[in-house]
């Protein structure tokens, strides 16, 4: 029994019902992939690199299924009362409140764990039932078992090239799930989505896009993450408020993607290259 706030704020879940479709641009079967798995009751998990589309990608499923979409994100402290639900004292009375799994599960929402190995295993245990035909939460707490409602999805995304081998999923996980592989998109798609999202002219958004398609091809470059979709987007933001394609790859790509200053004079010297600037500016 805690004292505390909200367990929604404490456990960084975010509830969306848009009125528009999230903007999404299908790179291959995922979309039919998915809304079969759905259909049938199955699991989920959405496998690639961070900044590839994946919560986005659910967040247009949500809206095609007309679900409502429950996002945690999931880090090494996250208990199974964080998602299942806790007592907490409310001035004199003790209530009970749900954790966002359980309240998918009695709305019959979408429930997305996004980054679901950062959670501990006795976390993610109690999605079994959940994950399998039973689609049963079982809460200890209250000594109930609940049926999901229907409309109910298990959703959850990892990192496949970025953690260790002991906080990999464990296999009984696995196999309750259907699996969709995220990649980067090709150029010209990434290049519209960069357009798109930040309202940047097509050339300077090819240019970034080349530039992350080469940071993709460093195999040791000493970066733990290469560019994603979302950092180059993030550039383009930066261009389009004024500065220079140089200052905006430094400042949201080379930038957040290492703190080594031997690799960050790589990339600078990589921005130079492939990041011309017509003005002269060095940036
Ligand atoms: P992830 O969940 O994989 O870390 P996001 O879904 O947050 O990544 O995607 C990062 C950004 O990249 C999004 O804000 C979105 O603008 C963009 N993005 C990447 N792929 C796509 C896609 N296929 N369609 C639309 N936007 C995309």
């Amino acid at each position: 029994m805690t004292n505390e706030p909200t367990t929604a704020s404490r456990n960084g879940a975010s509830d969306i019902s848009p009125s528009d479709r999230p903007y999404y641009r299908s790179v291959g079967n995922e979309e039919a992939v998915f809304k079969a798995a759905f259909r049938q009751g199955l699991s989920v998990m959405l496998k690639g690199p961070t900044g590839c589309g994946k919560t986005r990608f659910v967040e247009a499923m949500a809206y095609d299924l007309g679900r409502p979409l429950i996002t945690v994100a999931c880090h090494d402290d996250l208990t199974t009362a964080d998602l299942v639900g806790r007592y907490l004292l409310r001035g004199d009375e003790t209530v009970w409140v749900d954790g966002p799994l359980t309240r998918a599960v009695r709305e019959g929402a979408l429930c997305y764990l996004d980054e679901v190995v950062e959670a501990r295993q006795d976390t993610t245990v109690v999605l079994h039932p959940l994950g399998d035909h039973r689609r049963q939460l079982p809460i200890e707490r209250l000594g109930v078992t609940l049926d999901a409602a229907p409309g109910f999805g298990l959703v959850v995304s990892y990192n496949p090239g970025y953690q260790s081998v002991l906080k990999d999923l464990k296999d009984s996980t696995r196999q309750r799930m259907v699996a969709i592989d995220f990649s980067y998109p090709s150029p010209d798609i990434e290049e519209g989505l960069v357009v798109h999202e930040s309202g940047v002219d097509h050339s300077t958004a090819a240019e970034l896009v080349r530039f992350g398609q080469a940071i993709r091809k460093l195999e040791t470059g000493g970066l733990r993450e290469v560019a994603s979709t979302r950092v180059l987007i993030a550039a383009a933001q930066l261009v389009v408020e004024g500065l220079t394609v140089r200052e905006a790859a430094r400042a949201a790509i080379a930038g957040p993607l290492t703190d080594d200053a031997g690799v960050s004079r790589g990339l600078n010297e990589m921005i130079d290259v492939y990041l011309g600037d017509p003005t002269g500016q060095t940036g």
